[in-house]
C-alpha cells in the first residue's frame, strides 16, 4: 500500500522574463495554498525548481495548474511517497539560480544536454571505458551512491567545477553524470563543455528517476532528499535507517539513548568519532546540559 503523501521533484530551464516572476509566483503561491500543498519552489529567469508534497489528488491537480500556467505542458514530474508531510511550510521564491553552482551565464538549453534515459543509462553503466561521476555532496554520497562511481568530496555543488580542474579526467573520456534529480547535472555539464570534455552524458531525472525502473540496480543505498525523509530507499519509500544528526544536521543511523534525557535517537558516526559522549545526546539542548553538568568543552 502506498503512503498518504505524494512528493514530486521537477524542474525546467526555459526563459522567464523578470516582470513575469513575480506574477507567477503570487498565482502558484495561492493556487498552493488553496491545495493544501506543502513544499518549495523556486524561479528564476532561467526556469523552475521544486519539490512539493500534497494529498495525490490535489498534487496532481497541482501539477496540470503548473503545466498551463506555465506553459510548459511537457514538465517531469519524480514521485515519490512518505507517510506523513515531509516539509513543514510552502514556500514559492524567485532566485538568481535555480540550482546554484556560482555561474548564471551557465544557462542550459534542451539541445545540447545528452541526457541518458534509465534503460539506456544502465546499460552504459556496464562497459569499462566509463567514468561514471557523482556530482552531489558527500553527505549525500556518504548514504548511497552507484557502485560504479567516483565521489568529488564536495560540500557544496558550487566546488564542483573546482574539483574538475583537480581531478585531471582524461577529456576524450565517455564520462556519465548523476544527481537526485537531474538539475545539477544540467548545470554541471555544460561547466565541463567549456573545460573541454567532449563525450559527458548525465541521468534523466537523476536518480529518483532511475530507481523508478531499477529498484534494485546499480545504485547502492539510499537517496538522500532534501526534506523531513531524510532519504529514500530503492523502492521511493522513506528511509527506516537514518535520521538527521541533531548536532551536525547530516543523516546518521547510530541508535543511542541519550546521556541527559535517556530518549533514543540517531545520530551520525562523525560526531560520536569527534566526541562520543557528548554526542550521545538527543538535541543541542541536551548536548549543551551534560555538558556543562560535566564541565566538559567540545
Ligand atoms: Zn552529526
Ligand atoms: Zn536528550
Amino acid at each position: 500500500m502506498k503512503d498518504k503523501y505524494l512528493v514530486t521533484t521537477f524542474y525546467k530551464f526555459f526563459p522567464i522574463d523578470k516582470q513575469s516572476l513575480s506574477i507567477y509566483q503570487s498565482s502558484i503561491l495561492a493556487k498552493g495554498e488553496e491545495l493544501g500543498i506543502y513544499g518549495l519552489l523556486l524561479l528564476g529567469t532561467e526556469g523552475v525548481n521544486s519539490t512539493l508534497s500534497g494529498e495525490p489528488k490535489k498534487l496532481e491537480e497541482m501539477k496540470n495548474f503548473l503545466k498551463t500556467t506555465l506553459e510548459q505542458p511537457d514538465l517531469f514530474f519524480k514521485d515519490s511517497w512518505a507517510p506523513k508531510n515531509p516539509f513543514k511550510r510552502y514556500k514559492v521564491k524567485v532566485r538568481k539560480e535555480i540550482v546554484t553552482l556560482g555561474t548564471p551565464e551557465l544557462v542550459p538549453e534542451k539541445e545540447q544536454n545528452n541526457h541518458l534515459p534509465p534503460n539506456e543509462w544502465h546499460e552504459m553503466l556496464q562497459r569499462e571505458d566509463v567514468v561514471v561521476i557523482d556530482t552531489r555532496n558527500h553527505y549525500e554520497t556518504e548514504i548511497g551512491k552507484f557502485k560504479q562511481a567516483m565521489d568529488p568530496n564536495i560540500k557544496d555543488f558550487k566546488e564542483f567545477p573546482e574539483y574538475l580542474e583537480k581531478a585531471q579526467i582524461d577529456k576524450d573520456k565517455n564520462i556519465m553524470i548523476y544527481c537526485t534529480g537531474g538539475i545539477r547535472c544540467e548545470k554541471a555539464i555544460l561547466d565541463m563543455h567549456r573545460k573541454g570534455y567532449k563525450n559527458v552524458y548525465q541521468l534523466e531525472g537523476g536518480i529518483l528517476n532511475y530507481m523508478q525502473h531499477y529498484p534494485q540496480g546499480d545504485f547502492e543505498g539510499e537517496c538522500f532528499v532534501f526534506d523531513h525523509r531524510v532519504s529514500v530507499d530503492g523502492h521511493l519509500n522513506p528511509s527506516k535507517t537514518y535520521s538527521l544528526c541533531p548536532h551536525c544536521g547530516n543523516p546518521g543511523k547510530e541508535v543511542i539513548n541519550c546521556k541527559q534525557c535517556d530518549k533514543e535517537a540517531k545520530v551520525c558516526h562523525h560526531c560520536l568519532e569527534k566526541d562520543a559522549e557528548i554526542h550521545s545526546t538527543c538535541s543541542k539542548n541536551c548536548a549543551y546540559h551534560y555538558q556543562r553538568q560535566h564541565q566538559k568543552t567540545c
